[in-house]
């Protein structure tokens, strides 16, 4: 097309006021402010120039510009952050949340949003109290810490402790373990903001106890040890133990005591996942607790809230009432503190823990990381059974399969856990199509997994509440092929 021409096709795009006078849109004008008419008829206008620069369009329709108006006008009044219902058999999952709450741990943050709280007054000594106490308590009670502290994420947990104990010194770290979790957590930039010299050590699959020794000089302030949690290296691999590491820091630390000097070498592991509890006797979750990492030889542990705790965003770190008490008086304490409705919920989670026989029953994310593989599979097949009432089969085959759910958010990488799949195979329409349907048309977004130009729902992250809206939502699909 000339040039000339696309200006003239451009020329015939309405103006805002015009588009804002449309019958569609006017019908809508008491929803909404007019400010935020006119800007989405200005975005309406402006992706129908873009369509027209690019060649994509040759005519101008002012009526789908109305609609368009109207769509991204209602879409405003919509809350950006809802509900979804993830069946992608990935337990832990960051992009949707990662642990869903536990009903008791739901109530409490309620009542502490409802009303004033204890939250820093103690009502025993009828006096300012401390955040701290809320948690602590129960976190040395279900990890036999002496001390405890938790901050806004695991992430924040690490950076606080390296920066008050290896600021401006040396700490070393395997090359095996210099892990990046996503959303930019990255070892090497958190030793970088946190003011610690990093010293790397050994190699990406094998790193050997002498390799610490070697590394160590009056400078070393501690051995950071990193869970590998969302990967493993396998094969021809070594890495040394926090005992090992306890052993090399616990020499050295003498020699320096000897020499007069107070400056000792800590032994501090980012656990990231951080189990309280051992899931089921199979042995396929073999993760260390928490509170065996704290035995096996470290100062301190950091491990995240909402990982396999199955609570609230948070990171806590446990350790001695020494280190913790410099960490409760570092400023990033106060800056990275957690806050009414967080503490809440993560008390109530904790508090579940107490029972060990009842938690994987209350606490979700444990709950559907250990429910029987029948149990998820008499779920699919229930779920097969409504899909079927829905949908003809000249529309769609459905089956239940074996299929592998992962622990998600960086935990148990190698765990496979057996799960069940309703699986659809489509005789009209696609899986792709579909999938984009379930995520941006169904009034609640359902995330599926797609494999072999199939669309499948994990049962193993499904409630039974999900299954008519899934029904509806794929019927609704289908209808859209009509
Ligand atoms: C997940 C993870 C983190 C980050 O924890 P957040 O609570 O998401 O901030 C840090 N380290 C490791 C090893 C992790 O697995």
């Amino acid at each position: 097309m000339k040039a000339s021409d696309k200006s003239n096709i451009l020329r015939q795009l309405p103006q805002v006021e015009e588009v804002l006078q449309s019958p569609q849109v006017s019908g809508i004008g008491a929803l909404l402010p007019h400010s935020v008419l006119s800007d989405c008829a200005r975005a309406a206008v402006d992706a129908a120039r873009k369509t027209i620069l690019d060649g994509s369009t040759q005519e101008v329709d002012t009526t789908a510009i109305a609609d368009d108006t109207c769509v991204r006008a209602l879409a405003t009044l919509r809350p950006s952050l809802r509900r979804v219902i993830n069946a992608t058999g990935v337990v832990v999952h960051t992009n949707l949340g990662r642990s869903p709450l536990a009903e008791e741990a739901i109530a409490a943050v309620t009542e502490a949003a409802r009303s004033y709280s204890t939250l820093e007054y103690n009502t025993g000594k009828m006096a300012r109290g401390s955040r701290h106490e809320h948690i602590e308590h129960l976190i040395c009670a279900l990890t036999g810490a002496e001390a405890a502290i938790a901050v806004n994420n695991n992430a924040a947990a690490v950076m606080m402790v390296l920066t008050e104990f290896a600021a401006g010194h040396e700490a070393v770290v395997s090359r095996g373990e210099l892990v990046e979790i996503g959303g930019s957590f990255r070892i090497p930039d958190i030793m970088a903001q946190s003011n610690a010299r990093m010293v790397e050590v050994g190699t990406t699959n094998k790193t050997h106890a002498a390799d610490y020794e070697r590394a160590v000089t009056p400078e070393t302030a501690m051995f950071l040890k990193v869970h590998t949690s969302n990967y493993r290296v396998v094969g021809f691999t070594e890495s040394v133990s926090a005992a090992d590491m306890r052993k090399i820091a616990d020499a050295e630390n003498a020699r320096r005591k000897d020499a007069g000097d107070t400056g000792r070498i800590l032994v501090f592991e980012d656990l990231g996942s951080g189990a309280l509890v051992h899931l089921g006797g199979s042995g396929v979750f073999s993760e260390p607790t928490v509170g065996e990492s704290l035995r096996a030889g470290c100062d301190l542990v950091s491990f995240s809230g909402d990982k396999l705790l199955g609570g609230p965003q948070a990171g806590i770190v446990i350790g001695s009432a020494e280190l913790i008490s410099r960490l409760k008086k570092n400023p990033l304490a106060r800056a990275l503190r957690l806050d009414k409705m967080t503490l809440a919920a993560l008390e109530a989670t904790l508090r579940l823990y107490l029972d060990p026989e009842t938690v994987c029953e209350k606490v979700p994310t444990l709950h559907m990381l250990t429910e029987s593989a029948d149990k998820v599979q008499a779920r699919a097949e229930a779920l097969a059974k409504q899909l079927h009432r829905y949908i003809k089969a000249r529309e769609a085959h459905i089956d239940v399969i074996d299929e592998v759910a992962r622990a998600g958010g960086g935990s148990l990488p190698m765990t496979d856990i057996p799960t069940s799949c309703v699986r659809l195979q489509f005789v009209k329409g696609a899986a792709q199509d579909c999938e984009e349907y379930l995520v941006q048309q169904s009034k609640v977004p359902i995330i599926a997994r797609i494999k072999n130009e199939c669309v499948m729902f994990d049962a193993r992250t499904l409630s039974d509440e999900n299954l008519p809206e899934i029904c509806t939502a794929v019927r609704a699909y289908f209808d859209t092929l009509a």
